[in-house]
């Protein structure tokens, strides 16, 4: 259940001072009693406060839930993203396949000799350039890779929101989270279908299904 602002204002009150009669939860937000009666009793029903006779209000322990765009909003990229692999310009083909597979990931992020993102190498891109040909292990990577400035990215403090956006309108698996050094973009985290389906599980933590 979203709580209004007053109600929000009620509990903090109650957090902090109760148990506290109603009459003084009312004052105290310059107004009168039968003002914040519906609120009161919207708070005790739903469980937030629990009354006694004669003593007031007490908070009960159980949190506000927030509003599911409130929780969505609140999500960033720096919450949820993954270790970034990087790889350097001049590595072959067949070593990206390799580090692909110990690393454990689907994109490879490459760096040039200052350490700042010059390309991203896909599974298909890397798939793709073995078909027909049997000398990988002396292709470089940066011959195949999608290079700068078409790489889309996003930023630590990016909402998951706008990143997921981006995937989906770009039709990508992964983002590199970077910081903007003015000379380059250094790469500080990775951004996956995988960190998005596990933020949409989180959500189910926080709400009742
Ligand atoms: P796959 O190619 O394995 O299906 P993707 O859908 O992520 O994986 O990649 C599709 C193409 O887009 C590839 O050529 C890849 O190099 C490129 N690509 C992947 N991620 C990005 C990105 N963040 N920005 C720009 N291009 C990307």
């Amino acid at each position: 259940m979203e709580l209004n602002k007053r109600q929000t204002e009620i509990l903090e009150i109650v957090k902090e001072d109760g148990p506290i009669t109603g009459e003084q939860i009312a004052v105290r937000l310059n107004l009168v009693r039968a003002t914040i009666r519906p609120d009161l009793a919207i708070l005790t029903m739903a469980g937030y406060l629990d009354a006694r006779p004669r003593v007031g209000y007490f908070f009960s322990g159980k949190k506000p839930v927030k509003s599911l765009n409130d929780s969505i909003n609140a999500m960033k990229v720096k919450d949820f993203q993954s270790r970034p692999v990087v790889v350097t310009e001049e590595l072959s083909v067949y070593d990206a396949i390799c580090q692909m597979f110990l690393e454990d990931v689907g994109t490879l992020f490459v760096v040039d000799k200052s350490s700042y993102l010059t390309g991203i190498l896909s599974r298909k891109d890397l798939l793709r350039s073995c078909l027909g040909n049997n000398e990988i292990d002396k292709v470089p990577v940066h011959i195949i890779m999608t290079r700068m400035p078409n790489i889309t990215y996003c930023n630590k403090s990016d909402t998951l929101l706008k990143a997921a956006g981006k995937m989906i309108d770009k039709q990508i698996d992964s983002l590199p989270v970077i910081i903007d050094k003015g000379t380059g973009l250094e790469v500080v985290g990775r951004i996956t279908k995988t960190n998005i389906t596990a933020a949409f599980l989180s959500l189910a933590d926080d709400h009742e299904l």
